[in-house]
C-alpha cells in the first residue's frame, strides 16, 4: 500500500505518519527530512540541494524526485510506504502516478488531515518552548506543571518567532496554495479526509477505517 499523507502545519501529520507506519508496517518517508540527511552526508545529490537552498531558491523536482526513488527503492519498502510532504506539486504527483505504474504497484492512497484554520492558529500560537533544554509545549493541551516554566530545569518560556499568530497565518495560506492544486490532481475516491481536529487515537482509527472500507484495496495489504 502506498499512502500519501496531507495536512496543514500543525494538524498533527507527524504523530499520525508514525501511528500508521508501525500499524501498516511500512516506513513513512518525509522529504523534508531526506533532504536534510542527503545534505549533512554531502552526497552530491545533497551538495547541489544545499547550493540551492542558500540562495533561497528551492529545490526543484528532479533533484526530489531523485531521492525520493533512491529512497523507495530500499528493500524496507517492498510492502509500500507512507510518504509525507510528497508529492508537493502538481508535477510531483505526475511523476509519482508514473512511478507506481512503472512499478506496477497500486496508486497512492490519499489521506488529508482537515483542521478548521482558526483551530490550528489557536494550537500553534499556544505553544511554548524552553530556551534551555527544548522542550516544546502547549498552554491548551500540554501546559507545564507550574505556569509559564519549564517542568525540567525552572527556566521562562518563550514563544518562538514561527509561532506568532500572522506568521502562522501566512505559513498556512502558503501550504494552501501549493496543496491545493495537488489535492485536485488525486481528486476522486482514492482521497479520503479526516477529521484532524480530535485526540490523536482518534484520528488514527478514522484513518485506520478510511484504508480499510476503501475500495481497491490490494491483496498484498491484508494483514
Ligand atoms: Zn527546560
Amino acid at each position: 500500500m502506498v499512502l500519501l499523507l496531507f495536512g496543514p502545519p500543525g494538524c498533527g501529520k507527524g504523530t499520525q505518519a508514525r501511528m500508521v507506519s508501525s500499524w501498516l508496517g511500512i516506513p513513512a518517508i518525509s522529504t523534508g527530512d531526506l533532504l536534510r540527511a542527503e545534505v549533512e552526508a554531502r552526497t552530491a545529490l545533497g551538495i547541489t540541494a544545499a547550493e540551492i537552498m542558500e540562495t533561497g531558491g528551492l529545490v526543484g523536482d528532479g533533484l526530489v524526485n531523485a531521492m525520493l526513488i533512491r529512497r523507495v527503492e530500499h528493500s524496507d519498502c517492498a510492502r509500500g510506504f507512507l510518504l509525507d510532504g510528497f508529492p508537493r506539486t502538481v508535477a510531483q504527483a505526475g511523476f509519482l502516478d508514473g512511478y507506481l505504474a512503472s512499478r506496477q504497484l497500486p496508486p497512492g492512497r490519499i489521506i488529508y488531515l482537515d483542521v478548521e484554520r482558526q483551530t490550528l492558529v489557536d494550537r500553534m500560537s499556544a505553544r511554548r518552548q524552553c530556551p534551555v533544554c527544548g522542550k516544546i509545549y502547549n498552554l491548551l493541551h500540554q501546559p507545564p506543571r507550574a505556569k509559564g516554566v519549564c517542568d525540567n530545569d525552572g527556566t521562562v518560556l518563550i514563544r518562538r518567532k514561527d509561532d506568532h499568530q500572522s506568521i502562522i497565518r501566512q505559513r498556512l495560506k502558503e501550504y494552501d496554495e501549493l496543496t491545493g492544486p495537488v489535492l485536485d490532481h488525486y481528486r476522486g475516491p482514492r482521497v479520503h479526509s479526516v477529521d484532524g481536529d480530535q485526540p490523536a487515537e482518534r484520528v488514527f482509527e478514522d484513518i485506520a477505517g478510511a484504508i480499510q472500507w476503501a475500495p481497491e484495496r490490494e491483496p498484498s495489504s491484508a494483514a
